[in-house]
């Protein structure tokens, strides 16, 4: 399904590769996590922060929670994680209910409100 949102990705022309990892690292104990999570976070996080529709994207993959890839700059393995958790991912003010910018939940998961209701 092609949706609009999808036509001012950044990522429109890149190779999906760099999106979707083909290696499955899940296991936090692993010990390649660190580099894991530098190459499949902080470079495509960097990458995904100056993208224009980024929310979008994540709420995307949050719905339906993917399984594999980076979406809104958040990968996989910290996806999953919050999907377990029922992690809040959108806004909880009153009658908003927007999605969180991810940079923001990367930075502070515990956040429940978008930038526009926090005090
Ligand atoms: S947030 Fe990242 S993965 Fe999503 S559309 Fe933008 S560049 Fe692509
Ligand atoms: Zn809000």
């Amino acid at each position: 399904m092609t949706e609009r949102w999808r036509e001012a990705a950044r990522c429109r022309d890149e190779g999906l590769v760099l999106f979707f990892p083909r290696e499955q690292h899940e296991d936090e104990a692993d010990a390649d996590y660190r580099e894991v999570v530098h190459r499949h976070t902080e470079f495509p996080a960097s990458f995904c922060r100056r993208c224009p529709v980024r929310e979008e994207c994540f709420a995307l993959s949050m719905k339906k929670r993917a399984t594999e890839g980076v979406f809104g700059g958040v990968n996989q393995v910290i996806r999953q994680r919050w999907l377990k958790a029922g992690r809040k991912w959108r806004c909880q003010a009153d009658g908003c209910g927007k999605t969180i910018d991810p940079f923001t939940l990367l930075s502070d998961p515990d956040i429940d409100r978008c930038e526009e209701h926090r005090a």
